[in-house]
């Protein structure tokens, strides 16, 4: 954790950041206002201290006041330091934004306290909870605790009422929190098979379960049927702090690793030179295209697209100009498509477009706007051109299938001379 000390004099310099120091706080120090408005722009604090007296007329009250208008900042304790020296009544400070007030010469309350507050925003999660309880009291003093883990609460007395909420937006909840015994249709055990029906797998969505009973076998049925953990009534305030923490922190190192895997997921699936879908995609989004194309007999029709004498750019202007060019096509290729599109790179300077509910004509139209604006504009500097094989498919036809006609109208493209559309069939073609 770091603090910044704003602070002109050298001695208290050294004495406070020596009780930051002690307490394992990473302080840096700044003489002035102005530096520290600086320092907070490019790193975030845990706590700042301030000094009421400040060079240039300015002062740690003011100096508050700014931080609280900078939306970066406006949550950062601040803490002001006076002297005896100073005649005024620092109330008016809180109003401004100050945490806490200190006298230097009291230095050793300004060292308690701030053990406690460390210890708070260690213990401080970021997590949405939803919360069931029929006792007003237990309710009041663990929403207290929660919030002040900076744990946001939503909080109902029954569990029908809970379920209902939570049907509605179930992915904005942390954790559950349930009383064992509530009024109502639904019950603590009722709601936890409830929720497991919808979420079976308990790193997704944890439960935790309080109650006033600690009888084993109770316990051992709850976990079976889908608790995370159990807490006995009376609610110890440690004992709730660190089991919350347990649960929400895996909750989210667990979205953390989701989210990594379908951003590897889709790395793995994308060409890194045009940022289309490679060739090994396929596998996994074709099925989608080729069953609604079934289901509601829509048209689909694919493009094959290669760029003509490619060798040509390579040899001529050099490999990385000819990878220039690619992510160029490749771009016009997204422009040109829409998204519901599937825009894959197939080879080298091979590309394929498969349209959803398309019928032939069509895609022979798209595609031959495309032809055409590349054949009429500079390509990365370059005059180039590309040639186009279109086939349709009905509800019989395979990608394999699909693809080997375009790919053999493609040919017929290449043989007439290039820089043009052909359709499959092609009757003056043998391939
Ligand atoms: P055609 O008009 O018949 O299509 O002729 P072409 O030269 O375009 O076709 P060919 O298939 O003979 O050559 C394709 C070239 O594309 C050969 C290969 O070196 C080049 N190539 C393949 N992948 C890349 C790449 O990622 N970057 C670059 N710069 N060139 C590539
Ligand atoms: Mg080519
Ligand atoms: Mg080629």
């Amino acid at each position: 954790m770091k603090v910044l000390l704003v602070e002109s004099s050298r001695f208290h310099q050294i004495m406070i950041s020596q009780i930051f120091n002690n307490e394992g706080l990473v302080v840096r120090i700044v003489n002035s206002s102005d530096e520290a408005i600086m320092v907070l722009e490019e790193e975030t604090m845990d706590f700042i201290c301030t000094a009421y007296h400040l060079p240039d007329g300015f002062d740690g009250i003011k100096l508050a006041r700014q931080i609280r208008n900078n939306p970066d900042t406006k949550d950062t304790p601040v803490i002001l330091l006076t002297s005896n020296d100073i005649d005024q009544s620092f109330d008016y400070a809180y109003d401004s934004g100050i945490t806490e007030i200190y006298n230097r010469s009291d230095i050793n309350a300004l060292s308690k306290n701030l053990k406690t507050s460390i210890q708070n925003k260690r213990n401080e999660i970021n997590a949405r909870v939803l919360f069931i309880e029929d006792s007003k009291t237990v309710a009041r003093h663990m929403i207290k605790q929660m919030e002040s883990m900076k744990i946001s609460v939503r909080h109902f007395y029954s569990a029908d009422t809970a379920f209902k909420a939570f049907k509605k937006s179930p992915k904005e909840y942390d954790l559950i929190i349930t009383d064992l015994l509530v009024e109502g249709r639904l019950n603590g055990m009722g709601f936890i098979r409830e929720i497991r029906k919808l979420y079976p797998d308990r790193s997704k969505l944890p439960i935790l379960v309080v109650s006033g009973y600690d009888d084993t076998p109770r316990r051992i049925e709850l976990l079976r049927m889908g608790a995370n953990d159990y807490i006995v009534k009376p609610i110890i305030r440690e004992e709730l702090s660190a089991r919350l923490s347990n649960l929400i922190t895996t909750k989210q190192l667990f979205d953390q690793v989701k989210i990594q895997q379908e951003q590897l997921f889709q790395l793995a699936m994308t060409d890194q030179l045009t940022g289309l879908y490679n060739r090994h995609s396929l596998a996994q989004l074709l099925p989608k295209y080729f069953s609604h194309s079934v289901r509601y007999s829509s048209p689909l029709s694919l493009l094959v697209l290669d760029i003509d004498h490619f060798k040509h750019i390579n040899d001529s202007y050099g490999h990385s100009r000819g990878d220039d060019v690619l992510r160029k096509f490749g771009q016009l290729i997204i422009e040109n498509f829409r998204s519901e599109d599937l825009t894959a790179r197939y080879g080298g300077e091979e590309f394929i477009v498969l349209m959803a509910n398309s019928p032939v004509q069509n895609a022979h139209k798209k595609a031959e706007e495309l032809r055409k604006h590349i054949a009429t504009h500079l390509i990365e500097g370059l005059k180039i051109t590309i040639s186009i094989g279109v086939s349709s498919a009905d509800s019989q036809t395979s990608f394999d299938e699909l693809f080997n006609q375009a790919d053999s109208a493609l040919y017929h493209a290449k043989e007439s001379g290039r820089n043009q559309t052909v359709i499959y069939p092609v009757n003056s073609i043998e391939v």
